[in-house]
């Protein structure tokens, strides 16, 4: 199973990460004021299998997963979207993990990237597109490790990175998770907090519901479900104040927009 390209059949990968289990308790057993709190992980990996781990895994440390199944679709959407972190599979349909490399490496420089590497695949293939934004994982690997990995990259990402999101008359603590608007205190639950910050984050621009549903609850949901909408209507009445709507527009039949245009 370590040889490269060989597919791992998910329960033998199950089982490698079985023993795991007691770290990536310890690990989500650490202090609240987590700083991967809420951070995007862009997941590029074509196993179903790992997909769902990884994924469940990820999101119990904290983190907010989307995942993609091929290389095109994994390098658009690490372009086109706001990701702090990608796991990157090197064996992917459509483009190599290498090819979704070197694109991000080229237009993204600064976005880290960790690689999902067989032992051996990476040495003599990868070095030449080494970077500081890029680390390797050898499979099979635990959730507690990988966990590690992404908080370190974050870490050193944070350095050049605002902690604070600023837009309109709104203010966001991405490290405390304090939300205040024209000062006022606003308590939003946790999934309200992450649509703000995707707003926030990609203010003046209008978002769709599909890409929020991806981006917020971090899988793809039947089309027709209304659930987005929904919580931009709670997120617009904790945000709204007696003589200020919030500033969250509708751009009718396609999404939102944080502010102005
Ligand atoms: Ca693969």
């Amino acid at each position: 199973m370590e040889h490269a390209g060989a597919r791992v059949p998910t329960g033998a990968y199950a089982d490698a990460m079985a023993p795991t289990g007691e770290r990536a308790a310890t690990a989500s057993a650490e202090p609240v004021a987590n700083p991967a709190a809420g951070a995007q992980i862009l997941l590029i990996e074509d196993e179903p299998g790992i997909v769902d781990f990884v994924r469940r895994g990820l999101e119990g440390h904290g983190f907010s997963v989307r995942a993609e199944t091929d290389g095109i679709a994994g390098e658009r959407t690490a372009l086109a979207q706001s990701v702090d972190v990608v796991v990157l599979d090197l064996m992917l349909p459509g483009r190599s993990g290498l090819e979704v490399l070197a694109a991000l490496h080229e237009a993204k420089p600064e976005l880290p990237v960790i690689v999902l590497t067989a032992r051996g695949e990476v040495e003599d293939r990868v070095a030449g597109l080494d970077s500081g934004a890029v680390d390797y994982l050898v499979k099979p690997f635990s959730l507690a490790e990988l966990s590690a990995r992404i908080r370190a990259q974050l870490r050193t990402a944070s350095l050049g990175t605002p902690t604070r999101l600023e837009a309109e008359d709104v203010e966001v603590d991405l490290l405390s998770r304090k939300v205040r608007r024209q000062g006022h205190p606003v308590a939003l639950s946790a999934t309200e907090f992450e649509l703000l910050v995707h707003l926030m984050r990609n203010r003046g621009r209008v978002v769709g519901r599909e890409e929020i549903l991806s981006a917020v609850w971090g899988y793809q949901h039947d089309p027709a479900t209304n659930i987005v909408d929904v919580y931009i209507g709670y997120l617009r009445r904790k945000l709204r104040l007696p003589d200020s709507p919030a500033p969250i527009h509708t751009v009718r039949s396609v999404g939102y927009r944080f502010g102005r245009a």
